[in-house]
């Protein structure tokens, strides 16, 4: 059979070889991408999950790849965070966004996603703030999603940050919540204005695993307490969605009320 002889570390080194060879080419890519400005924004409805009303959008990366198509996150974006490429291929897709709000979109709110490290930078909000006031498009319009790593890394700094921007308007989210440390008794010290419950408990509930119905109802009572709004992640059946309005969950997103698209699409 193939690779038998060879012992098994070389199989191993030879699949090291592969992956450090993988990874580069994806970062030269990358680069190169980010020359041709080769990001674009797709858009996802977030709802009132009762009766499907669009409150806003969350704009989702896609990177136009020569060769292999349309790429989602997933694809690269490790390896645009472990080589710092993620800040610049942010910053790109954030002005396609804030172009898109001032030219096409006029309704709802529109949600962009911030890696942890890029969220860190010193200038990030004024930055946002700029590009923002550069189109013309009311900061109250923008959100931002976070994730806790990003708050409780540097937490003065993410203070200072989240409060300058809702100075400005500039509203923020909490991504994935239930997934990472939850130090629910820091939550309530920032200005968080919805907890997003990460996708994997509402896929919990259609195969009615009680620990994701007992996560999602802790969730909505915590922020019913703290008076801070909820997004149900990733509802893609009717049952789903009906088991999130009985628990008392507002709003949500998910492929049940639409999948992320291209503007051209829309
Ligand atoms: P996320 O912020 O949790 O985004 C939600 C992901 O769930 C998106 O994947 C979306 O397409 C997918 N999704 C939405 N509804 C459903 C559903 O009903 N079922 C299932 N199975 N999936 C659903 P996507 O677009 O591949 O993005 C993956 C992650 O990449 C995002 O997770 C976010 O962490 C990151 N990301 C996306 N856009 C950006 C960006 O502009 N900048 C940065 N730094 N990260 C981004
Ligand atoms: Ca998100
Ligand atoms: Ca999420
Ligand atoms: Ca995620």
């Amino acid at each position: 059979a193939k690779g038998a002889g060879r012992d098994r570390s070389a199989v191993f080194d030879e699949a090291m070889r592969d992956e450090a060879t993988r990874i580069l080419d994806l970062e030269a890519d990358l680069r190169r991408a980010i020359n041709a400005d080769a990001f674009e924004p797709h858009y996802q409805p977030i709802v009132r999950i009762a009766d499907g009303v669009v409150l806003g959008h969350e704009a989702l990366l896609r990177w136009s790849h020569e060769r292999r198509g349309l790429l989602a996150p997933g694809e690269f974006i490790g390896v645009g965070e472990d080589s710092g490429l993620i800040e610049q291929v942010d910053w790109l897709l954030y002005a396609r966004v804030i172009q898109d709000m001032a030219t096409a979109m006029t309704e709802g709110y529109v949600s962009v996603n911030v890696s942890p490290r890029h969220f860190r930078s010193a200038d990030f909000a004024d930055r946002l703030l700029g590009l923002l006031s550069d189109a013309n498009v009311d900061p109250a319009r923008l959100r931002i999603e976070i994730t806790e790593v990003a708050l409780f890394d540097d937490a003065p700094r993410a203070l200072r940050t989240l409060s300058n921007l809702r100075s400005h308007g500039v509203l923020a989210l909490l991504d994935d919540f239930g997934t990472g440390f939850s130090a629910l008794s820091y939550l309530h010290h920032f200005p968080i204005e919805c907890l997003k419950i990460d996708r994997s408990f509402i896929a919990g509930l259609s195969t009615s695993q009680p620990e994701s119905l007992a996560v999602i109802r802790a969730i909505l009572a915590l922020a019913g307490t703290l008076s801070i709004d909820t997004i149900a992640e990733g509802i893609e059946t009717e049952a789903q969605r009906d088991a999130l309005v009985q628990l008392g969950c507002v709003n949500g997103q998910g492929y049940l009320f639409g999948r992320p698209q291209g503007r051209a699409a829309t």
